[in-house]
């Protein structure tokens, strides 16, 4: 408890960007954010002044962390869970507790649990010599999908496997190395979705409009919300399936369902149990943001509408660009503001890194196609330095 505001204090371990947009949240409900972060210049270490340095795969400096705060959350999955027992075993609240999070961290607990609910999930199996993949692959068919069971992120840690050769020179490298594997079928899907809903500890459930999330090299670039021609009977039934999911795992705060849309129906991806990529639209984009949710939702306050604020929203990631950009980072700052006026625009406070999430831009509007491109450009401009539709900034026209 913070003795000047008689309100519970909220410690989140991870200082990356999630951490940071949820301290934006907490302010408003009186809070500052208690973070762990591994280094000062974390996107959240930058932006509140309760910051303890130390890292998650530390016992000791979790356990005098979380000895100051009410209620202990996470900006990422990659807690050891038997620290977190220790942790609970102490009084310690932790939420999501270490039972739910754990299909968060293992994708192979998680697939043999959601199979066992009966929900869907691409046919897999364990990994534990190469000749499990070559069977999988030869009854399944090839290409399939081999991956690491924990510690991926971003893509990495997903390999597509084309046949035989691709299997024998990779999987024993991987089993040398330690690394937990599981293979998959590769789904055939039109595209991909993810459901966002969060639960309180009292059981109150919440769930955002159903979005699609558009994915390059295996990292999410744009998120629709609502997902376009989505009708309204199966963006229910991903709902449902999403807040299924947070019950019967005792989910508590957001929980994010990545979902494959295929020609025989939903089929789960992947499960986050915290803010997520896919919900950042929800900050200009919807009554209450996921991050405020998260916060009412550990701290077991009721949970906030979810309706959208627009008929059409989308969220582009800004994402580090190959060759670093001409023009430094507040010139198309400056330049991208005075041309999309309505565009919001999130800087985590990150050095610029090919690839690296290091921002986001939300636009909303009236017209999915339109507020899209608008996105997308933004995005790209930002990231680039260079406008998508060879719009010549010196001249203020078209090249
Ligand atoms: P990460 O945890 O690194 O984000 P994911 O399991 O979410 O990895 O996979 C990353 C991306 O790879 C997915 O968004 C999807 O585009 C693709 N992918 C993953 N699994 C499959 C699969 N079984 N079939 C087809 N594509 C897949």
């Amino acid at each position: 408890m913070d003795t000047r505001t008689g309100l519970p204090v909220v410690g989140m371990v991870g200082g990356g960007q999630l951490a940071r947009m949820t301290q934006q949240a907490a302010i408003a409900l009186g809070q500052s954010l208690h973070v762990l972060a591994i280094s000062p210049d974390d996107s959240a270490a930058l932006v509140t002044p309760n910051v303890t340095l130390g890292s998650h795969e530390d016992v000791a400096a979790l356990a005098s962390f979380a000895a100051g705060v009410d209620v202990l959350t996470f900006d990422h999955e990659h807690v050891p869970g038997e620290y977190l027992r220790v942790l609970v075993e102490h009084g310690v609240v932790v939420r999501p507790g270490p039972d739910a999070l754990l299909h968060a961290q293992d994708k192979l607990v998680m697939r043999h649990k959601l199979a066992s609910l009966g929900l869907p999930v691409p046919p897999f199996v364990a990994v534990s010599e190469v000749d499990d993949v070559v069977k999988f692959g030869d009854e399944h068919g090839w290409p399939c999908v081999l991956k690491a069971a924990r510690g991926g992120y971003d893509g990495r840690g997903v390999w597509l496997l084309n046949g035989v050769e691709s299997a024998r020179e990779l999987v024993p490298r991987l089993l040398e190395w330690g690394t937990p594997l599981l293979v998959e079928e590769r789904v055939a899907m039109r595209r991909e979705l993810a459901a966002v809903v969060a639960r309180s500890p009292f059981g109150q459930g919440g769930c955002w409009p159903v979005v699609e999330t558009v994915q390059s090299n295996g990292i999410c670039v744009e998120v629709l919300a609502p997902a376009p021609d989505l009708d309204a009977e199966r963006a229910e039934e991903a709902q449902e399936l999403a807040l299924r999911i947070a019950a019967e795992l005792g989910v508590v705060g957001v929980l994010a369902v990545e979902l494959f849309d295929t020609e025989a129906g939903f089929v789960v991806n992947e499960l986050a149990m915290r803010p997520h990529n896919s919900g950042h639209w929800t900050i200009e984009g919807a009554a209450t943001s996921q991050f405020e949710q998260h916060l009412r939702a550990v701290l077991d306050y009721p949970l906030g509408a979810t309706d959208p604020r627009a008929p059409a929203v989308v969220m582009a990631n800004v994402l580090g660009a190959p060759r670093p950009p001409a023009m430094s980072p507040d010139e198309r700052l400056h330049h991208l503001l005075a041309r999309y006026r309505d565009a919001h625009v999130h800087y985590y406070g990150k050095q610029e890194r090919p690839g690296r999430k290091i921002g986001h831009v939300t636009v909303l509007g009236s017209r999915m196609a339109e507020v899209r491109e608008r996105a997308r450009r933004a995005a790209h401009w930002l990231a680039h330095g260079e406008w998508l539709d060879g719009y010549d900034i010196h001249t203020g026209g078209q090249t």
